[in-house]
């Protein structure tokens, strides 16, 4: 009688992906991507954005090791989909999936970014067909003091009002702000007028898209004395208004599986949960990928072909098809965020 063997054409799990980041300059970047969460920064002091996991047309990032080395990931969407995606194969409505849908970031904020909306999913086809809505969330990692963030509109605020202040150069004085601290968590869903100030450091979980409308750019003018372009009528047509001021979440305790592990967002384009550890714990593994992104302090991922060390920046792909894998914290423990698409 022989032997089973595997099958030929499903080979054992490659194992979490490491992606290298992609690091954008933008005006408003520092070097806090490289003092804090480790990354290569040439010179220059306005790194803004590290685009941890990214299939978003031309900025694609590139898996460095194992099986998969040197893959965009969006030849592992279209190539592998049954190995990264498992359950989510294909989308809701039973179409393949074509792009990975989430894009993770993480942002330093030197300065005050743009206030700015971002349209729903029916709102950005009409933009763009090949667009996304963007729903976020922010996950702050590092906040001097008194740094704040703005997100919402201060009740009753309408289409007119936000129009003559725009116009006036007066929106602040329209938008609830807040001062933050690291380990607070904002969700901003998809129509909710926002900006990022100065001094935050923050992890960005959002559905992969690149639209965005600005409101008002705060007087900054470009190096040639010229103000950026300011999409008032787009805007305006993307904002909801019935969304009022929106402060930070309150994680909800969850049973497990480390010591305080925490659920911080749970919406339609994604879940975030938050763990904290001295002990070992495994990471969940229910035929979905995972993006897990380190905050604080260090662990090893045991579990894979090789262990993948922890540390504040590091960024690890899950694929839904993987070996249980394990996070043993270092002495001083760990905090990870653990982000996937709900059911
Ligand atoms: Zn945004």
């Amino acid at each position: 009688m022989a032997a089973p063997t595997a099958a030929p054409d499903r080979p054992a799990p490659a194992g979490p992906l490491e992606p290298a980041p992609i690091l954008k300059r933008i005006r408003w970047g520092g070097t806090k991507l490289g003092t804090l969460l480790g990354k290569e920064l040439g010179e220059g002091n306005d790194w803004a954005e590290s685009w941890e996991i990214a299939d978003h047309g031309d900025d694609q990032t590139v898996v460095t090791a194992g099986r998969y080395a040197g893959w965009p990931l969006g030849r592992l969407v279209k190539e592998r989909p049954r190995e990264l995606f498992g359950r989510h194969a294909t989308k809701p409505d039973g179409s393949p999936r074509t792009q990975f849908p989430l894009l993770i970031k993480f942002l330093d904020a030197a300065d005050t970014l743009s206030v700015q909306v971002h349209p729903n999913d029916a709102q950005a086809v009409r933009y763009d067909p090949q667009e996304n809505g963007k729903t976020e969330a922010w996950v702050i990692v590092d906040a001097e003091p008194g740094a704040s963030l703005y997100a919402g509109l201060k009740p009753g605020t309408d289409a007119e009002a936000l129009r003559s202040a725009s116009e006036a150069g007066t929106v602040a004085d329209l938008l609830h702000k807040f001062e933050v601290r690291a380990g607070d968590c904002v969700f901003i869903p998809a129509g909710t007028v926002h900006a990022i100030g100065a001094g935050v450091v923050l992890a960005e979980i959002q559905q992969s898209s690149d639209l965005t409308f600005r409101l008002y750019d705060w007087g900054y003018l470009d190096p040639q004395g010229n103000p950026r372009e300011i999409h008032l009528d787009d805007s305006i047509a993307c904002t909801d208004f019935d969304r009022g001021p929106v402060d930070p979440v309150s994680p909800r305790p969850l049973p497990g599986p480390s010591e305080r592990s925490e659920r911080l967002v749970e919406g339609e384009y994604f879940v975030i949960d938050r763990h904290q550890a001295r002990e070992a714990f495994p990471l969940p593994g229910d035929d979905r990928f995972r993006v897990v992104m380190t905050l604080v302090g260090s662990a090893t991922l045991t579990g894979g072909p090789e262990p993948i060390a922890l540390r504040p920046g590091k960024t690890v792909l899950v694929p839904a098809e993987c070996e249980p894998l394990t996070v043993e914290p270092g002495p001083e423990g760990v905090t990870v965020l653990d982000s996937y698409l709900p059911d």
